[in-house]
């Protein structure tokens, strides 16, 4: 660094500025990162840690050339401690530098390893020849005389290239995995670094040497560690809650969270009104300490409470409530809000916003719900569930085992006897066992998954209805239940014909349960559909009659063979006059129209005296037998004779 070359000293040409630039600016760096929300990752430690090292090396710098000058006054020992010091920062700022840029590029871990070493050997080497070639005079030493031996002058300006030497290395070798712009971004700075060095050395200076290594931090600090804030409110983005999520979870901390989500500002880009933003802006500041406010995608902000430097939080987000109720009363916007305390089952922010998304959409409009372990329970067995329905569907397997056939025998009244019988779908998972359908249709119908498992469940009941031929049973036929919207599909009608011709069981020991739809063009396509199919032979059931808002006309309109009413009529039935009345006249009104009434839900004698009065033809229900495996409905059936 210093010495002199004929007559120029450099260190007689030093100046502070540079130094003093250097030391304000890191001070700066750490005054943003004190106020501001900062992604807390393995590489801002590093980062933090340059930036440590660069201030140590500034000052030390700054006081080794002020002291080199009065050198005739101050003990020689403690010039070279600052010198050792400042090469010692700034040769660790580039030991971090490399350890830094190895972070993101995913090395396996031998590779890694390799580079670990060389960046150690190398800060040891140079550090050792700092030290040693001073203490025993090979190197850099001031004689008795004050004379200034330089050893190998360049010795610094080596140990620089070979940590740069490393660094370009990676970043060549291994560009395909960095980004593209901070690939550019280091590059850049790079060329910018040298060529400020070129140009002290070229005016004889060393006063900026430690500026240069301001610029890779600047480039990290812009490119990768900056946090851009909402100004309005103060709140980060879902990248920012991302990491929060991680750094919780990996040092086992625990947060809470009051998540508010307005409808209204769902996917609209639409500002909040100021006085939520106020609102807002006063639950992070006032009701507790060190909050962090997030911004979320889809009209959800989210504060992020510390409870450990909250213990009464409880407490705040009460206060919170009553305060957010009374601004509620000016904007009147729809809300939901749920608190929540961080779970280690969920690992990463987009997780936490779906698990908040499961809760708001069973939730109330303008209601507050904490939430409990059984929420979290759902929430999990959900997620498990729909992976296992991903699963079915990829899989496209007719004989997937985890989907299984349960049916439910059907009463035939003129009879006596049972021939029919409702197939009802069973997912069977290893986690979970049996799964019902209350929690599984939905979702499958939610994601698409519905029609593979229809089809699953046909093919099976197929199977089993040409076994049950085969051994001579009298089958009439096995209705399966299928989601009006699968019939959507203009595949629909072959679907089905390919997978009972697959088995070979006549089209007419098949019928399929719908329900009505409110939609227009659902009831053309579904016309289509019933009229196509039937004239086949495959019959139809309409299935929960007496659930929704019926339009007769319709119902008349489409060529269903069997109206299943549904348990709540035969419930009204047991409790008022009236309602029996209109359903024995809309059960009259139906067989006089030649369709066939069953009744569902049959669980006792009376239900069962009274559906009988009521021109039932068919009778399904717990008092006859819950749903049982469909390897079990021969036991119900006779062989015809
Ligand atoms: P659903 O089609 O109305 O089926 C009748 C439901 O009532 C069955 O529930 C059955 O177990 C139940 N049940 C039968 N008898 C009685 C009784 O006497 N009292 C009472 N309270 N309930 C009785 P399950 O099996 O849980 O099925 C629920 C619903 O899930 C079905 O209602 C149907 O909408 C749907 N589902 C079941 N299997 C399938 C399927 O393969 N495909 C489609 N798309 N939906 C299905
Ligand atoms: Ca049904
Ligand atoms: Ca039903």
């Amino acid at each position: 660094m210093g010495g002199s070359i004929g007559t120029v000293t450099y260190y007689e040409n030093y100046s502070p500025v540079g130094d003093v630039t250097v030391t304000s600016v890191c001070l700066v760096f750490f005054i943003l990162m004190a106020v501001a929300y900062n992604i807390k990752s393995k590489s801002y430690r590093i980062m933090q840690a340059m930036i440590v090292c660069l201030l140590i090396a500034a000052a030390a710098s700054m006081g080794y050339h002020i002291t080199l000058n009065k050198r005739d006054e101050i003990p020689y020992a403690v010039i070279y401690l600052l010198r050792f010091l400042m090469h010692t920062g700034l040769f660790v700022n580039l030991y971090l530098y490399v350890i830094y840029v190895m972070e993101p590029l995913q090395l396996d871990a031998n590779i890694r390893k390799r580079f670990f070493i060389a960046d150690t050997v190398l800060l040891v080497m140079f550090v050792a020849d700092d030290l040693f070639s001073t203490i025993f005079k090979f190197g850099y030493y001031i004689d008795e005389t004050g004379t200034i031996h330089e050893g190998v002058r360049f010795f610094f300006a080596i140990g620089y290239c070979c940590f740069f030497g490393i660094i370009a290395w990676l970043l060549l070798v291994y560009r395909g995995r960095i980004v593209r712009q901070i690939l550019y971004g280091i590059l850049g700075t790079f060329a910018m670094s040298i060529l400020m060095m070129s140009i002290q050395g070229a005016h004889g200076q060393v006063s900026f040497t430690c500026v240069c290594f301001l610029y890779p931090i600047v480039t990290l600090l812009y490119m990768i560690h900056a946090n851009p804030y909402d100004i309005e409110i103060g709140a980060v983005n879902v990248n920012a809650f991302d990491d929060m999520i991680g750094y919780v979870n990996r040092h086992h901390e625990s947060r809470f969270f009051m998540s508010l989500f307005m409808p209204d500002f769902e996917g609209t880009g639409k500002k909040y009104p100021i006085e939520i933003q106020n609102t807002i802006k006063e639950f992070t500041q006032q009701y507790f300490r060190g909050a962090v406010l997030f911004k979320l995608s889809g009209g959800r902000m989210l504060l992020s409470i510390n409870m450990k430097k909250n213990p009464d939080y409880k407490k705040g987000a009460e206060s919170a409530l009553k305060r957010f109720a009374k601004e509620y009363k000016n904007f009147q916007f729809d809300y939901k809000i749920v608190f929540l305390t961080t779970v280690p089952s969920i690992t990463g922010g987009h997780d936490y916003i779906k698990l908040l998304q499961f809760i708001e959409k069973k939730m109330d409009i303008n209601s507050v719900h904490t939430v409990a372990d059984r929420d979290i329970a759902d929430y999990t067995t959900t997620k498990y569930v729909l992976s296992e329905l991903e699963d079915i569907r990829h899989g496209a397997d007719l004989n997937d085992p985890r989907i299984e056939v349960f049916t439910q025998p059907v009463l035939n009244i003129a009879t006596g006897k049972y021939d029919t019988a409702e197939a009802l779908m069973r997912m069977r998972l290893p986690e979970t066992g049996m799964v019902f359908p209350d929690v599984f249709i939905p979702l499958a119908e939610e994601y698409n998954y519905i029609h593979t498992l229809s089809l699953i469940i046909l093919f099976k009941t197929c199977i089993r209805i040409k076994n049950m031929l085969d051994q001579g049973y009298n089958v009439q036929r096995i209705s399966v239940n299928f989601s009006v919207g699968e019939l959507r599909d203009k595949s629909f009608c072959d679907d089905v014909k390919r997978v009972i011709d697959k088995v070979g069981v006549p089209y007419d020991k098949i019928a399929i349960e719908i329900t009505e739809s409110q939609n227009e063009s659902d009831f053309l396509i579904t016309k289509k559909r019933i009229n196509e199919l039937r004239h086949d032979g495959i019959k139809f059931y309409l299935d929960d009659f007496g659930t929704g808002y019926s339009n007769f006309e319709r119902i008349m309109e489409l060529p269903f063979d069997i109206i299943k009413f549904d348990r709540s009529l035969v419930i009204a039935c047991g409790s008022d006059e009236k309602s029996e009345q209109m359903v024995t006249h809309l059960a009259r009104m139906f067989s006089s129209m030649d369709y066939s009434v069953l009744y569902e839900g049959v669980e006792t004698e009376q239900d069962e005296q009274k559906c009988i009065r009521m021109s039932a033809k068919y009778l399904q229900g717990y008092k006859y037998s819950k749903p049982i495996p469909i390897e079990e409905l021969s036991e119900w059936f006779e062989k015809t004779a």
